[in-house]
């Protein structure tokens, strides 16, 4: 991890954190010093060992239960973080989930979960979290921002994904939503960017790495030659929030160990 204390006096909430990506990434933003409110939806038991891990770095964290695609549990969720942990910083927008299925395939149910999570879930987050920016203000001594959110995109903002047309439309809306929210929000002082990671192994695609062969079809893909870890994502997201990045706006940090420059990319000669 980078320096140990980059977010020291700082307060997150990271969305779906008691799994993969966003458990990492809450436990790598306590580990920088920062104060972390580990949302989940299911699965408490998993979010508490969480909030533990956490808090043995001498930081606070506590488990919130909320669905990120439910406004009014959104609006109660930042509003109880304010009350208990006095502000928001940082909003890592990280819940996400796939409900995959060939177009002709597809439910309207299965579309629409997936775009009230992915997309609609970060834009309630990011609106409420903004809120809170907007009253506090810039505090020099804690942030040269007023706030900074990270919207956890995907590759497949840019590149199609056949067999995954409502999980892809969500990740390419993320992109606009971020580009359109970074450009209205930066005059106020606040950054907002996203990450946008390859194939990390969490369990939201464990079919694609979990047998040897699935692996190696994967690392075709890949110019880095291995498949990525929620603590590669957490790396990112350490830096991105911190001041070391606060020129950056509005842009998407793909963590992907060169996928995206694939085509043109060949393991064989
Ligand atoms: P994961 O399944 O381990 O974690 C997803 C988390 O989101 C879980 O904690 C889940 O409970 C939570 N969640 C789902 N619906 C929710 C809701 N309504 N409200 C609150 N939380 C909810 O998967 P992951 O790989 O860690 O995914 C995290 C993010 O990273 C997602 O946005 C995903 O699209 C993105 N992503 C993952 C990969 C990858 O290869 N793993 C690649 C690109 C993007």
């Amino acid at each position: 991890m980078i320096s140990t204390q980059l977010l020291r006096g700082q307060k997150a909430l990271v969305t779906g954190a008691n799994s993969g990506i966003g458990k990492a990434t809450a436990i790598g933003l306590g580990r920088a010093g920062a104060d972390v409110v580990v949302n989940y939806v299911t699965g408490r038991d998993e979010a508490e060992k969480v909030v533990e891990e956490i808090t043995s770095f001498g930081v606070r964290a506590a488990a919130y239960e909320a669905d990120v695609s439910d406004e009014g549990q959104v609006v109660a969720m930042t509003q109880r973080m304010v009350e208990e942990f006095g502000t928001i910083d940082i909003l890592v927008a990280n819940a996400g989930l796939q409900r995959d299925a060939a177009v002709t395939e597809m439910t309207l149910a299965q579309w629409q979960k997936v775009l009230d999570v992915n997309l609609t879930g970060q834009f309630l987050c990011a609106r409420e979290a903004t809120k809170e920016f907007l009253r506090r203000g810039v505090v020099p001594e804690v942030s040269r921002a007023a706030g900074k959110i990270i919207c956890m995109s995907s590759v497949h903002q840019i590149i199609p994904w056949a067999g995954h047309v409502n999980y892809a439309s969500s990740k390419g809306g993320v992109r606009m939503m971020m580009e359109t929210l970074a450009q209205e929000l930066a005059p106020k002082k606040i950054r907002v960017n996203a990450i946008a990671p390859g194939a990390i192994k969490t369990p939201i695609n464990r079919s694609a790495w979990e047998t040897p062969d699935a692996e190696r079809d994967l690392l075709r893909l890949i110019p880095y030659n291995r498949v990525g870890t929620p603590e590669d994502i957490a790396h990112a997201a350490v830096a991105l929030a911190s001041d070391v990045m606060d020129y950056v706006v509005g842009t998407t940090l793909y963590v992907d160990g060169g996928m995206t420059l694939f085509p043109g990319f060949a393991t064989g000669g």
